[in-house]
């Protein structure tokens, strides 16, 4: 047991109550209500006392003060699109906050260029709101936007649209509110200053402290975003890479000249992956009606689509890497010069591909979940690390070292991988390992993907050996990445972080931490900030 880990006060019905006094009784689930709450992509832990859906922020702070009251801990869950056991309850005396009731979009504010939103607004709303304004926030979302919250992104560093020019959801936040575990607000930027919350500095960056922190700090219910206007032409491209080596070559040198919004990168497993997808008629019709419908004229979509259909395919299938640009400009000359130079850098390594992958991307940008299984239906569990450049050759010969190792087991259990990359600024590379394996699925699955999708992908019974050798797999993997210097996203409770931290700064942790939540009752587990021997 933790030794932070305090006795409840009172009885559980007697704070199950209070909680529905504050909230409405409907708004607090119990028992098998709980399951989906919480389950993530990946794995379930502990059964919840309760899950709360609090409506407003001031309800959220009464919600974090009756916790803290009865010393009941507590876990945030934004969209639930996590795979790192980051917003499940890894002891009983536990709630789980749903911020999926925190929506209001607060104040478009395009004169002094700021939005502010309540956590629980997803990409996919904002991106609704601002859209017809012709507005954007410059990071705009990852690509499970559909479900995934501002305030869960923020929580644990996130990438994808607008990272190319703009970086991870770190890098577009201004200011935000915070409910510590005492139920009171924190307000960092000017905010903290009673200014508006037009700017993120002031004094040391309050702001910076919160984002990654996977809601151990205390949680999240206001962000203000900057605006910016949208540019008004994009292109979109792709290469083709023989081999790993020239794929990254080639990323880093376009990351050092910042030419595109947004870019992607697969091998050959995730792309083929992409193809059986596309395979299905009406998956098929909904790609073409998106490119259609973002292409500039109807007759350029109708030819991108046309090049789809013939080109992509057949290079797809047989390309081990590939890389996806979209870039944008004030104007299609920009976009196109743009456009042009990224061939130029490209020219030593890759050969240019009909730029379709990534148009599908930009007219759908938010797809539905059909990726939280794999093609064939295989339970899929990400994970990922960020590494310096100069290792990322020799990490990736010995991860293909360590699956040469396993290769017999892998096969017995059907279990196959994906690679999916991205430069992270100039000084960064996203290596992100996919792994599938047949498997029984959970209420998660069941819940997020389209039914009439669901229904036509195989099934498999359970598989515990194949599950427990997954769960094997990728702790070693993770092992990996920090023996070759990498530093991890999405950490939850599945990446060591206080474990990696040098006295000085895990001390500097543990004194915020013990600041804003002396009793240890937020989010126990995540960052390993309340094990004991840390
Ligand atoms: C199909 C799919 C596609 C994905 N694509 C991408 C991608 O393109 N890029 C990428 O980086 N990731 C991606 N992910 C991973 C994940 O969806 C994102 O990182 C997303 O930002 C998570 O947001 P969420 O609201 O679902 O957070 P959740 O999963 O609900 O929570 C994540 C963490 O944030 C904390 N948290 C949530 N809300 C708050 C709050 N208001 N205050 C404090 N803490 C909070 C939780 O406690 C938890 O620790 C993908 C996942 C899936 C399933």
């Amino acid at each position: 047991m933790s030794k932070h880990k305090q006795a409840p006060v009172g009885d559980d019905s007697e704070f199950t109550d209070k909680l529905a006094d504050i909230v409405g009784a409907q708004y607090v689930l119990q028992g098998e209500a709980t399951e989906y709450f919480a389950t993530d992509v990946y794995n379930r832990l502990k059964r919840p006392l309760a899950v709360v859906q609090p409506e407003s922020v001031s309800q959220l702070q009464a919600v974090m003060a009756c916790c803290q009251h009865y010393k009941i801990a507590s876990t945030t869950r934004g969209g639930g699109a996590s795979y790192t056991d980051a917003y499940l309850p890894n002891r009983a005396d536990c709630v789980i906050l749903d911020l999926g009731r925190l929506k209001r979009i607060e104040e478009i504010n395009e004169h002094d260029g700021y939005v502010t939103v309540e956590c629980g607004v997803t990409w996919a709303e904002l991106k609704n709101k601002l859209d017809p304004l012709g507005l954007r926030t410059p990071f705009w979302g990852p690509f499970s936007g559909l479900r995934a919250t501002v305030g869960g992104s923020v929580s644990q560093n996130t990438l994808s649209h607008g990272s190319g020019a703009y970086g991870i959801s770190a890098e577009s936040v201004i200011a935000m509110d915070i409910v510590v575990a005492d139920g009171s607000l924190l307000k960092t930027g000017s905010g903290a200053a009673q200014s508006p919350p037009f700017s993120r500095f002031f004094g040391p960056d309050l702001s910076g402290l919160f984002t990654g922190d996977c809601g151990s700090l205390g949680v999240k219910a206001r962000i203000t975003l900057p605006l910016l206007r949208k540019r008004p032409a994009h292109q979109t491209i792709s290469f083709a890479f023989n081999d790993f080596a020239s794929m990254h070559q080639s990323m880093r040198q376009i990351a050092l000249e910042k030419l595109e919004d947004s870019h992607f990168a697969l091998d050959g497993a995730l792309s083929q992956g992409q193809i059986a997808r596309q395979d299905s008629p009406r998956q098929m019709l909904a790609i073409a009606l998106s490119i259609l419908k973002t292409s500039p004229s109807y007759l350029q979509g109708i030819k991108q689509l046309l090049l789809s259909a013939l080109a992509a395919k057949k290079v797809m299938s047989e390309s081990p890497y590939m890389t996806h640009y979209i870039v944008e400009g004030v104007n299609q000359l920009e976009a196109k010069s743009r456009l042009q130079r990224l061939r130029e850098i490209n020219r030593p390594f890759a050969r240019e591909v009909a730029g379709t992958v990534p148009a599908v991307v930009r007219g759908m940008p938010f797809a539905p979940f059909f990726n939280t299984l794999g093609p064939a239906g295989e339970r899929w569990v990400p994970l990922h690390g960020v590494l310096p450049h100069a290792q990322v050759l020799n990490f990736h010969q010995a991860l293909n070292a360590l699956y040469t190792q396993y290769q017999d087991d892998m096969k017995r259990f059907g279990i196959w991988h994906g690679g999916m990359f991205s430069a992270i600024g100039s000084s960064g590379f996203l290596y992100e390992i996919a792994l599938y394996w047949p498997d029984s699925i959970t209420c998660y699955h069941r819940e997020v993907i389209p039914k009439a999708y669901l229904d036509k992908l195989p099934s498999y019974p359970e598989n515990l050996e194949a599950r427990r050798f997954v769960e094997r797999l990728k702790n070693q993997i993770i092992q990996l990445f920090s023996d070759f210097t990498a530093v991890n996203f999405q950490l939850g409770k599945a990446y060591p972080y206080a474990q990696r931290l040098q006295p000085q700064a895990l001390r500097l942790t543990r004194a915020i931490k013990a600041c804003l939540d002396p009793d240890h009752l937020i989010a126990p587990g995540n960052l390993g900030l309340d094990s004991d021997g840390v």
